[in-house]
This record gives structure tokens, sequence and C-alpha cells, in this order.
């Protein structure tokens, strides 16, 4: 695997090129996505549309399986900014409940942290469906942090002690070339 990353003349911002096919991004991508929650593609295509409620950051499915978005931060430690994945945890129905209540109120901050299974995967990080998450509400207009809790996983350890630029390019790449695979 070659790494390549370089110095944009223009604006001194760090360039970058995917190693799978070469394409260029101004700077390096350091924020990360998935639209759905892993269990969303568990039901047949045909039947979302009427099984599954979709927002931006909730997803429903059959009314009963809860879902919510929040922000996974890893800081790279010799860098000024940190990489970003937003992903899904589940949520159970009584704090579905209750962060729906309380999504207009600034005094969501002060709630005991919702518990989740993680439902999205992190490249490079192994088997990452269902760890053990906690998602800290943030003030209003701002998704949830979401913290691994997994005991001794690499990801809670990353999440904890940070890792080097070196390390969160081979991330960047791996992540670059998982995307352009699929598209
Ligand atoms: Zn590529």
């Amino acid at each position: 695997m070659k790494l390549f990353s370089f110095l944009n003349k223009k604006n001194d911002k760090p360039a970058y090129k995917c190693s799978c096919c070469g394409q260029v991004y101004d700077s390096l991508p350091l924020c990360f996505g998935s639209d759905y929650p892993i269990y969303y593609h568990s039901v047949p295509e045909e039947e979302r549309t009427e099984r599954i409620e979709l927002k931006e950051s909730l997803c429903v499915v059959d009314g009963k399986h809860f879902f919510h978005r929040g922000q996974l931060t890893i800081p790279i430690i010799d860098y000024h900014e940190d990489l970003i994945f937003n992903v899904w945890t589940s949520i159970s129905p009584d704090n579905f409940s209750k962060r729906m209540d309380l999504w207009e109120n600034p005094s969501r901050i002060n709630e005991e942290p919702y518990f989740g299974w993680l439902q999205t995967i992190i490249p490079t990080y192994g088997e990452t469906l269902n760890l053990k998450m906690i998602a800290i509400e943030q003030k209003i207009g701002t998704i949830p942090k979401i913290k691994s809790i997994e005991e001794g996983h690499r990801l809670t350890i990353d999440q904890e002690n940070g890792i080097t630029y070196k390390r969160a390019l081979e991330i960047v790449d791996e992540v670059t070339r998982q995307q352009h695979k699929v598209s």
C-alpha cells in the first residue's frame, strides 16, 4: 500500500491523492459518514419505504428498532484536525423517546449518556459492528458525541490516546479505497 500526501502549494494545506484511483483531494479528507445503520440493509429494498422511518439523524425500523447518528472522533496527536466518523448506534426505546422529548431542550446535555451498539463499520478497526458505545448529547443543533466503551478494543484505545498523523493517513487511505470500490 502506497501512501501519498503532499503540500498543496496554493494554500499550504496537505492535498491528498487516493492510492486506488489517483483521485486528488484539495485537502486531506478527515470526515467520513454512513447514511444508514447496518440494520437498514437487513430490510429488503422493496419493503424499506413501508417499514423504515429515516431522517438525517435517526432511523426507526418496524417501529421498534431505534437508531441514531452521532460523531465519533479519533484525535490526531500531531495534527491540528481530528479524524471524524459520523456513525450510527442503536438506542433503547426508553432513551429514544427521551431523546425525542429533549431534542429542542438545551438541558439535554445534563442527561446521562445513552448506551448503544455500534451500527457502522469503521475500516481498519476489524469487527466494529455491535461494539459498546455511549452517546453524549451536545448543544442544540449538534449530533451527540459517540464514545467507544468496548473494553480493550483498539477503537476505544485510539479514542482515548489519539493516533499519529501517519496512522490517520493509513485509515483515510483504506476508507477512501473502500468508498471508491462501492461507488
Ligand atoms: Zn480511489
